[in-house]
Formats: C-alpha cells, structure tokens, sequence
C-alpha cells in the first residue's frame, strides 16, 4: 500500500483504534465471538463527498436527490445517518420501504424501483407520493389503471437497460443484452415503443436506468448514463416538449476490494460524467442517483475471534466465528468476491510476525465455509482475531442463517472528544430464543398433530 491516501490512512487508524476498542469494552470477547463494526466518521465522508461531487458539476439550482440504495446496507440507523447527511432512499421491497420509512425518510426522497411490484405495492407508493419507476410495460399498464383513478403526486418513470454489456461479474451485472431489468432498449422495436409511451402518458416524467455493479468500470458506467441522455432528448424532441425534467442514472459505482485506497472516487465519476453527457448538468434535468455499495462497502469491518488453530494437510487453518452467515457472496463465489483479511491479536492489536500461508475458515458445518483460502498472514492462534474488511455493503448486515447461526451485533464506532472510541448500537446480537422463534418455535407440535385436526 505504498501510495495509500490520507482519507483511507485515517480510515484504516480508526478501524484499528475500533477493533482494539471493541475488544476492550467487551463488544468481542469469548462470550461474543463475532461483531460488525461501522465507521460513522467514514460514511459521513462518503455521502458528503458524493454530494460534493455533483453539486462541482451541476448548474446552480439543479434538483439533485442522492437515493441511497437501502439494499446495499439495509439497517434503519445507517438510512438515519444518510438521511440526516442530505441523501434520500432508494428501495425495492415492501421491507425495503419500512425501513426507509422507519429512518424517517420522507416520501418525496424516497424512489420505489422492484423488479416485482405488486398492485397493492403501486398503490401504497402512489398515495405516499413515492417516486416510481415501472420496469416493463405491463407494469405502466398498471399504473395507467392507476393513475386514471387518482391524479398521481408520485414522480412517475420507466426503467431501460441500454443493454451495454456485463463488465467482469455477470451476476451482478443490469446491463447484458438479457438482464431482467427494465426494457431492453437494443431489442428490436423496443426503442420506438418507449418513445409511443411517453408520448401517450404525459405524466411519465422520469427516465431510469442502473448499470451497476462492482465490475463495471468507470467508462462502461459513463456510457450507460450517456445512452439514457440520448434517450431522453430523443423522447423530448418526439412529443415536443420538455416531458422528461429528470434523468435517474442509478448507482454502480464499484469498490477496489484488492487495495484500501479511496478509488475510483465519486468526482472522478462525476467529472467524467460531465466530460462526456455535459447536456446532463446544464440545468434542464433534474437528477437522480442510487448509489449504495460505494457509500458503505468500506465503511464496515467484520471481526471474528479465532476459536481454533489447527493444520490439515501441511495447510494452517483458522477456525475463526465469521463464515458464510456473514459473507455469503465470498463464501460461495470466492473468486469473484475476495475479501482482505486484517490479524489482530487478543488485545485486538494488529498482528504482527512473519506471514504464514493459511486459510481463514468459519464456524460453518461445510468444507467451503471459508472467508480466505490460502492467504498470507501472521500466523493466527486461538484468541486473536480477524477482521473481513470492506463488508459494510452487501456484507454483515445481510446474514444467512446457514447453520442456524445468530446474527451478530452491529455497532457504529466515532472517536470520542478523550481520544478513543465510543460505540452505538445499530443492531442488537440476534438471542437464541428469536433464533427458535424465527425458526417455527411457537408451531413446535403443527406437524405431529396435522393429521388429528385434519380427521376431526
Ligand atoms: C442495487 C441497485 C443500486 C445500487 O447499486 P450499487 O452498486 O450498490 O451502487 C441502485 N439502483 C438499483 C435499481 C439497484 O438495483
């Protein structure tokens, strides 16, 4: 890390001063083996500097709603602390929308974008005023239907997916030639058909698209955008007036997992942005973004004590607390989703000491539940501990309860005016009775009684 910024040296300080902390107050230890931690500091900085970024290249006067994409980090106090920085939400689940709303979210910072709405969805959306964009032409059909029965308050758009290609994660990717997001602007017909239903429905005023994520770079993002540009001037010119006022560009912006540097940033995106689709700044469009892992990947640190240190076939493993209940996407598509591995001793002080090939394995009852396979660290012994970083987006905060393993506790860390480190409680460890709970625990006897309720 030899050309590191001063933004990720000060982040890597307080992720260390955090993990030590945490170890010392007792929010990791033997009674409490695993912990996410999120650094408030660092999410502030992100959101403030993606505001920066646009408010540098838009006209003066331009309405700009930065949507956090809730999916990304989907805990009400992070939605809080966005919301409180000056961004918005954006959601696509009914779960999605309770939470948003719980954060305190007004409607009119919030944009609805499921795949999958239901009638009722697009209703409740419609009558909060919630921002919407329909993802296929059945869905504006439903809100034709909608819209004839109530006068919509609710910003209204259509979602394209310029179909630009996959970048280096398909499964990730919104926009190959058969993604199953919005309509496919390359298929045959289907750039005409858009154009008709604008100019049919005067309240279609939005025009959205997502091409995301990690493994899209930067130029393939600006094309994306500048295709959505285009659309929208080509719709304009058709009807004759200014019928799409707002360009919603998505978010997508990925994160270099391989290093701690503070790149690509949003002015890069921006300021290239504005290099190649200028027209999308200079005032006659508002603007919409939905970024998500960008603000919060690196901002969330994962740490796990290590329970046992044993070796199989000449190779050291680690038997540490974070596994695939944590890092899902990593445990079981390691290649394409790798995560750096930090060592911190018992005192939760970085580990030092020559590096020993070794993997880092969870508390998982499968062979492939592993954070790290074959990777160079201080040797780890039982009692020091592990830290998967860069998990604050689509990481920690969404469990899966392989094995019935609880979820962690989720703790937002800020420096204190002492000089150390004061912690939050953003989510409270999961108890093993709402384990038993979630899992049937009051239906224990449904089933060895089915067959005498049914033969009464
Ligand atoms: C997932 C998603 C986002 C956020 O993508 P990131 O890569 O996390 O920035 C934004 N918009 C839509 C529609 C999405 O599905």
């Amino acid at each position: 890390m030899a050309d590191i910024d001063s933004e990720a040296r000060e982040r890597t300080g307080r992720r260390d001063q955090a993990v030590r902390a945490a170890v010392e107050q007792g929010l990791l230890g033997p009674d409490a083996a695993v912990a996410g931690l999120l650094d408030v500091t660092g999410i502030r900085e992100s959101a403030a500097g993606l505001r920066a970024a646009f408010d540098a290249v838009t006209a003066p006067g331009t309405p700009v709603l930065h949507a956090f994409a809730v999916k990304a980090t989907p805990l009400v106090p992070v939605v809080r602390l966005l919301h409180e920085a000056g961004l918005g939400a954006e959601v696509a689940s009914p779960g999605e929308l309770a939470l948003a709303r719980a954060a305190g979210v007004p409607p009119d910072r919030t944009v609805l974008d499921s795949p999958a709405k239901t009638p009722a969805e697009l209703r409740e959306a419609l009558a909060l005023g919630i921002a919407v964009n329909a993802d296929n032409p059945q869905e504006l059909d439903r809100l034709d239907a909608l819209v004839r029965s109530v006068p919509a308050r609710s910003p209204l758009g259509l979602r394209v997916n310029p179909q630009i290609g996959a970048g280096t994660i398909g499964a990730t990717s919104t926009a190959t030639p058969t993604s199953k997001f919005g309509v496919a602007l390359r298929d045959e017909g289907a750039r005409d058909w858009v154009v008709r239903a604008y100019a049919e429905r005067p309240w279609l005023t939005r025009l959205h698209a997502h091409t995301g994520s990690q493994g899209i770079p930067l130029p393939l993002l600006a094309q994306g955008v500048a295709e959505v540009y285009a659309l929208a001037q080509e719709i304009n010119a058709a009807v004759g007036r200014r019928q799409v006022d707002t360009i919603d560009i998505g978010g997508g912006l990925p994160v270099d997992v391989a290093s701690e540097a503070t790149a690509p940033t949003y002015a890069a995106y921006a300021g290239m942005l504005a290099d190649r689709v200028p027209g999308l700044f200079d005032g006659r469009y508002g603007l919409v973004t939905e970024f998500g892992r960008s603000l919060l990947a690196r901002h969330g640190t994962v740490v796990a004590r290590v329970e046992y240190a044993k070796s199989a076939g000449g190779r050291r493993i680690a038997v540490t607390h974070a596994g695939v209940q944590v890092a899902a996407r990593t445990v079981y598509v390691p290649g394409t989703w790798p995560l750096r591995i930090a060592a911190y001793d018992a005192e939760g002080r970085p580990k030092t000491g020559p590096e020993v090939v070794q993997d880092v394995a969870g508390p998982a009852c499968f062979s492939g539940d592993l954070l790290a396979e074959g990777r160079a660290l201080p040797l780890l012994e039982p009692g020091d501990y592990v830290a998967a970083l860069d998990t604050g987006a689509y990481g920690f905060a969404h469990h899966y309860a392989y094995n019935s393993l609880a979820r962690p506790g989720i703790y937002g860390y800020a420096p204190d005016r002492a000089g150390g480190m004061a912690f939050a409680v953003v989510r409270e460890p999961q108890t093993l009775a709402e384990v038993v709970a979630e899992s049937g625990g009051a239906h224990a006897s449904a089933l060895t009684t089915l067959n005498a309720s049914e033969s009464r």
